[in-house]
């Protein structure tokens, strides 16, 4: 895609120089000139060719011309849009598709005298081993008393804890990988990160990857150092490592706060909790539960008795059982509230995680919501959401089928294996989506352009279809019907239950759509005993093949003591007076290299080729 990128800047910069180069022709029939457009993301052919005031078949062949195949209800990406308007030499300008409705949560401007203290949302990260699993069930155990509920561990994705009269909320997911994602998607949900360091360990690579996450998201950091129960522990240590990459102890005079826990054995868990509140009171952390509710999707999957089952945190509001609310692109009326203990409950405020049933779809992790008054209000912007996401969707497709993916990656620039996932829940589909993401084969990468939780349907063959993807289910199975369709359409459905087995397979898959990788491989080695020169073909080396054998067509190295002094091709091969395929070792030859003459008594010819390897 990057050549017609090229041109279309160089000719727009021409356009810009030459004002007065207006071809005939791009005048609007009435004759005023259109000088510039506004265009949205999949715009179809023909309601392009409505703004440009011109003949839907007339853009279809212009593009013919340019070698682009469209039909009047394609869809259009940026590129072609922007082509498309310099023939007629019309500035295309992007609309803007967020609109204050359209964006869920910036349009909230609480005054001060509303708002009220919340709880801090705090996600804990570390190296893999460290402990954030223990840490998290360990401060969930200790903390959460409920007579009726006390025994029962149910994930939702996020829990709250009481410490004292305040409240915490620890997001359940450990690892950034989820941190990130969410991020990605826009969504500002941590108060406070965690680092947990073994102290028998010591700072690791995902040590310094969550370090940097948290720095990168401005989030305050509070390192846990944990395991401090083994006799190996080294906290001092980890001071110091943790000293040299920028976090300071505050007890060395620095500003961050180290805590000495053991997550398995309970020590220390208080101290840390206590050190949570200390930090962030600092941050007064402030929301407005006097209004209606609006925040993010923390995990969504899709229950088979209930439905699209969805956990939300609540960052601004108070959300009410009955709500009408927009999620992502989902929306729907809050039938059933559960909070982090599964107990049924009518309203929640700011920093709550709460679980709810009732919207028509299942949205994705990181996705915003917002409750409304009035249903009508949340139908009709929830379908707004869905049809831009499905119009950002169409132009992938169309994209796909347009510039053929195998000629794409013969051009060899553009090496892409666009994949479908599907999983039980999101938060497996978002853990599927980076590490897949993640493999790295030289020059090919894998372009996710659908992950949802849920069964692999028939939208998703579509999409497969129509973009040449390979489907990844993950703890999903196909039904019958879909196995077939997708066995006749060709589709490739690849299914897992462990990531690494997924990130496995692409990984060989990946490699066997690459051009091999040539790997050098001597023949042999033939010593030159003596010279003949021949007018018409130059210097034969006759020559006594020492090692290996010498190969007829192969690469020839010529070396005189030691050193290379030319590398080339050979040109003939004989023996006697015939040509030969190959010559052992022992035997006599006459060799001539192509364009070389200047061979010397005791030069070395050595024969190479070159064989496909797999790529690492
Ligand atoms: P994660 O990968 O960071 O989530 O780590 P886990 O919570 O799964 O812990 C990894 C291993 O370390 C498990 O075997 C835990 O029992 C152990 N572990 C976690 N915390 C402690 C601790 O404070 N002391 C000791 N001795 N072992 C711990």
């Amino acid at each position: 895609m990057s050549r017609p990128k090229r041109r279309t800047n160089r000719r727009r910069k021409n356009r810009k120089n030459n004002p007065a180069n207006n071809r005939s022709g791009f005048k609007k029939r009435n004759e005023e000139v259109i000088k510039e457009i506004t265009y949205f993301d999949g715009i179809t052919v023909n309601e392009l060719a409505e703004k440009l005031n011109k003949n839907a078949s007339e853009i279809i062949k212009l593009l013919f011309m340019l070698g682009k195949m469209v039909t009047i209800n394609s869809a259009m990406d940026e590129e072609l849009i922007q082509l498309v308007c310099l023939e007629y030499d019309v500035e295309a300008i992007k609309e803007d598709s967020e609109d204050e409705e359209d964006n869920l949560l910036a349009n909230i401007v609480d005054d001060p005298k509303d708002l009220r203290e919340r709880p801090p949302v705090v996600t804990i990260m570390g190296h893999v081993d460290h402990g954030k699993t223990t840490l998290l069930d360990t401060i969930r155990k200790a903390r959460v008393v409920d007579d009726e509920f006390g025994g029962i561990t149910q994930h939702i994705g996020a829990y709250q804890v009481a410490v004292d009269d305040h409240k915490i909320t620890f997001l359940d997911t450990p690892g950034h990988e989820a941190f990130t994602a969410m991020r990605a998607r826009g969504a500002k949900i941590t108060d406070l990160v965690i680092i947990v360091v073994a102290a028998d360990d010591g700072v690791m690579p995902q040590t310094k990857e969550a370090i940097d996450h948290a720095k990168a998201a401005e989030v305050p950091i509070l390192v846990a150092i944990n395991k401090i129960d083994k006799d190996t522990a080294n906290p001092e240590r980890i001071m110091s490592e943790l000293a040299d990459i920028g976090l300071m102890p505050e007890v060395w005079g620095g500003d961050t706060i180290f805590v000495e826990i053991s997550a398995l054995k309970g020590q220390g868990i208080d101290d840390l909790l206590e050190n949570i509140l200390v930090l962030m009171e600092v941050a007064e952390l402030k929301a407005n539960p006097n209004r209606l509710a609006s925040g993010t999707v923390i995990e969504a999957s899709l229950d088979r008795g209930r439905g699209p089952v969805t956990t939300l945190l609540i960052q601004n509001g108070t959300l009410k059982a009955g709500d009408p609310v927009v999620v992502g692109t989902a929306f729907g009326r809050v039938r059933r509230m559960n909070d982090d203990l599964g107990k049924e409950i009518k309203e929640a405020g700011p920093s709550t995680p709460v679980e709810i049933i009732g919207l028509n779809d299942v949205p994705i992790a990181g996705d915003l919501f917002k409750a409304f008054e009035d249903e009508r209000k949340a139908r009709t912007l929830a379908d707004k959401r869905a049809q831009t996401r499905i119009e950002s969707e169409r132009v992938k497709t169309s994209a796909m089928t347009l510039d053929d993916l195998s000629q794409q990656i013969q051009e060899g620039n553009i090496h892409e294996v666009p994949v479908i996932i599907k999983a039980d829940v999101q938060g497996s589909a978002e853990a599927v989506k980076s590490s897949l993401e993640k493999i790295d084969v030289e020059g090919v990468r894998i372009n996710v352009i659908r992950h949802t939780a849920g069964a692999i349907s028939e939208s998703d063959l579509m999409l497969a279809i129509a973009s040449k993807a390979i489907i990844v289910g993950f703890n999903v199975r196909p039904t019958a019907a879909i196995r077939k369709m997708a066995k006749e359409e060709g589709v490739d459905i690849r299914l897992y239950n462990i990531i690494y087995k997924a990130v496995e397979q692409m990984e060989s898959a990946m490699k066997g759509l690459l051009d091999p990788i040539f790997e050098e491989v001597i023949h042999g080695q033939a010593e030159v005993r003596q010279l003949f020169k021949a007018s018409k073909i130059g210097t034969i080396a006759g020559c006594m093949v020492t090692d290996g054998k010498i190969v007829r067509n192969s690469f020839v190295r010529l070396m005189r003591d030691g050193v290379v002094i030319y590398d080339g091709k050979m040109s003939s091969l004989k023996r006697f007076q015939n040509d030969a395929r190959e010559v052992a070792e022992g035997y006599e030859c006459g060799i001539t290299i192509e364009n070389y003459n200047d061979i010397k008594i005791d030069d070395v010819i050595e024969a190479y080729g070159e064989v496909a390897v797999e790529r690492e």
